[in-house]
């Protein structure tokens, strides 16, 4: 069964990760691409900065009168044949979703890429009722294959490479070493078909909940998610309550904005609205639908005015692309179901502070994850807000460890900062010892675990301050 790391370890399992260089080198391509191609769609868009306000202005607006929005999306839902659930945590959904599935499942159950379901831990909670959860998007089945969670929130397999595939599906499935992509999609997709034959309960999340028409939007671009939710009888999406929008009409602006920051596309190859169960004379779609409305933490989320604009996130995945932290480490070593810049700020509001307090200081606050967030959701100020709580001893927190090792070299850099002749003096003193004696440093202990996979910058030859003077006396 795919098991977390422990969170509370992100420094261990970061220093695991730095160590694997093959990942590393794999997320760099990867998290570079979906970045070059999000700048590529938005060069010379002169609607993107209105888009973003636009969507921001919707989203603050529901989420201020969620328990309206929510009433009337259960409202229309039911109206239209939906059954509606509300689940206060995750035990009451995964108890909602094992009484489905034993009804209708026959013992299997095709799942979309869902973060909602991976909050809940409903594949644990299905393997121990005998139920067969399979996953139906290819990243996340090749993850199910390794018997690892996804390790980022839009392209769950995204720290693997063709290569660690091939292996996997040879090691797993007994398909030729070198078989390509084209010939594993393949195999992929004829295992797949049988379990979509087999399965009579289809599981998804959702983009978006609809209030005003209780319909789901859920945006994919392999087609598993249309034949999860209309080729087994019975379907049930997990949402969490922030993914209300109050009209259809809203969508257009998150259709736009989604898309082009996750994966730098224009659209999505599918989007799939789902409103109410397949009705006479329709071809498509299941007999009987279920939403379940996840609560789970973000109740109390909403209730703080400085926690309440996460709930804005709309999970594009563009802040993990971005980030310098996410980029070198990967998903695992957050050890929480949501990584990354996001993941650090949601995690702690949803689980106890106490098994997340490492989570507020993984990240080196450059502002990259605000930068790109299509939201504008201040990352780095909730990160800093979540720092202060772990500080000021949270109620049940023990206070932050920091080691000796760095509390003295921040005490000396600011004693250094302070005194401008003596920082010069030491400037001139790094650039010779880095020439000379920064290999043998790199070896001695307290420098030693730092420098294991990373590389200190070189000093510039000369400073700033002395250039400057050089141009003014010209
Ligand atoms: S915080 Fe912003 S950038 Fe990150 S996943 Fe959410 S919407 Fe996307």
């Amino acid at each position: 069964m795919a098991e977390h790391l422990p969170m509370a370890q992100f420094a261990a399992n970061a220093d695991r990760a730095l160590a694997d260089l093959g990942q590393r080198r794999n997320l760099r391509a990867a998290t570079d691409t979906f970045a070059a191609r999000r700048s590529a769609v938005l060069a010379g868009n002169p609607d993107w900065e209105a888009w973003r306000t636009t969507a921001r202005a919707v989203k603050d607006h529901v989420l201020a009168h969620l328990d309206h929005y929510l009433v009337e999306f259960e409202r229309q839902a039911t109206a239209r044949g939906t059954v509606v659930h509300w689940a206060a945590d995750a035990d009451a959904a995964v108890r909602i979703l094992l009484d489905l599935a034993r009804q209708h499942a026959r013992g299997v159950a095709v799942k979309a890429k869902s973060m909602t379901t991976e909050e809940v831990r409903l594949n644990e909670a299905f393997a121990a009722a005998g139920i067969d959860a399979v996953e139906t998007d290819l990243g996340e089945w090749l993850q199910q294959l390794a018997d690892e969670v996804p390790s980022h929130i839009v392209v769950p397999a995204i720290h693997k490479n063709r290569d660690d595939v091939a292996k996997l599906c040879h090691e797993r499935l007994g398909t030729p070493r070198d078989a390509d992509p084209a010939t594993l999609t393949a195999v992929a997709r004829e295992r797949l078909r049988a379990q979509f034959a087999a399965a009579g309960l289809g599981i998804s999340g959702a983009n978006f909940a609809i209030a005003a028409t209780g319909s789901l939007l859920l945006l994919e671009n392999e087609g598993n998610i249309r034949l999860t939710t209309s080729v087994p009888d019975v379907h049930v999406a997990l949402v969490g309550i922030e993914k209300l929008l109050p009209r259809v009409q809203d969508l257009d602006v998150f259709l736009r904005l989604l898309p082009r920051s996750g994966t730098g596309q224009a659209l999505t190859t599918y989007q799939s609205l789902l409103t109410g169960p397949k009705q006479h004379p329709e071809a498509e779609g299941p007999r009987e639908l279920h939403v379940v409305l996840l609560d789970n933490g973000r109740a109390r989320m909403l209730g703080a005015e400085v926690t309440r604009q996460a709930l804005a996130c709309i999970r594009c995945g563009a802040c993990l692309n971005a980030c310098p932290v996410y980029q070198q480490v990967g998903g695992h070593a957050y050890g929480s179901v949501y990584p990354g810049p996001i993941g650090a700020v949601v995690t702690p509001q949803l689980v106890p502070l106490t098994r997340a307090a490492a989570l507020p200081f993984a990240s080196t606050l450059c502002g990259a994850c605000r930068e790109v967030c299509p939201l504008r959701i201040d990352i780095p100020g909730l990160l800093l807000h979540l720092r202060a709580e772990v500080r000021e001893g949270h109620p049940g927190v023990p206070p932050a460890h920091s080691p000796r090792g760095k509390r003295w070299a921040m005490q000396l850099a600011a004693f250094g900062l302070r005194h401008p002749r003596l920082y010069r003096t030491a400037l001139r003193w790094a650039r010779l010892l880095q020439r000379v004696a920064s290999p043998l440093l790199r070896r001695l202990p307290p420098l030693r675990s730092w420098a294991q996979g990373r590389a200190a910058p070189e000093l510039a030859p000369r400073d700033f301050r002395s250039l400057w003077q050089q141009r003014s006396r010209r």
